[in-house]
């Protein structure tokens, strides 16, 4: 449902009455009065409003339910992969809980920046991508080195409008190293 001034919505998860949030800078989107029930969600940034746009509405704010718990997936798509935007910092047990409680999970992390920064290099290999991260985002790599899942993956949002995937990491003695390869938005639609 999209937020408008007098519309009212109700949480698909405690039930309590949302308010409207409809600012001249701020996308409109719905929001618990106080705090939200779900200690998962991330706080409503510009960026993270702006991903869960990209999607349906049919396939926001979907609750799963799992062992008699109950999480709300920002966007679940029809292949069953739940989207986690992550703007902010995540510990590691936090990720590995949800990739748990979720199944399959895509990740994107908010990369704006690194590129243009510098700390993000990239070389071109025959069909991937080898690069050289400095100051990478702390939880990025344990999470891929310990998840050995195909089903989990991570993106990164270089807010350029391109995707890149990462398909491993390792940390050197200075920096952290990795190969991956940009992925379309269609990658959204065509999972399996
Ligand atoms: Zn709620």
């Amino acid at each position: 449902m999209t937020a408008r001034p007098g519309v009212v919505a109700y949480c698909p998860l405690c039930g309590e009455k949302l308010v409207p949030k409809c600012g001249a800078v701020v996308h409109w989107h719905f929001a618990h009065r106080t705090k939200d029930c779900d200690p998962w969600r991330e706080g409503e940034s510009e960026w993270h409003l702006a991903w869960k746009e990209k999607f349906p509405p049919l396939r926001r704010e979907i609750v799963v339910s799992r062992g008699g718990v109950k999480h709300i997936a920002d966007v679940r798509l029809d292949s069953g992969y739940v989207l986690e935007f992550q703007h902010s910092t995540i510990s590691f047990d936090d990720v590995m809980a949800r990739n748990d409680f979720w199944g399959k999970v895509l990740w994107v992390f908010d990369a704006r920046g690194v590129v243009e920064s510098g700390r993000f290099a990239m070389t071109p290999e025959s069909n991937y991508m080898k690069f050289r991260w400095k100051l990478p985002r702390k939880t990025i790599v344990p999470v891929i080195e310990k998840t050995d899942r195909r089903d989990v993956r991570v993106l990164l949002d270089f807010g350029d409008g391109r995707l890149f995937e990462i398909r491993n990491i390792w940390k050197g003695p200075k920096r952290t190293y990795g190969w991956g390869y940009f992925q379309p938005m269609s990658l959204f639609d065509n999972l399996r």
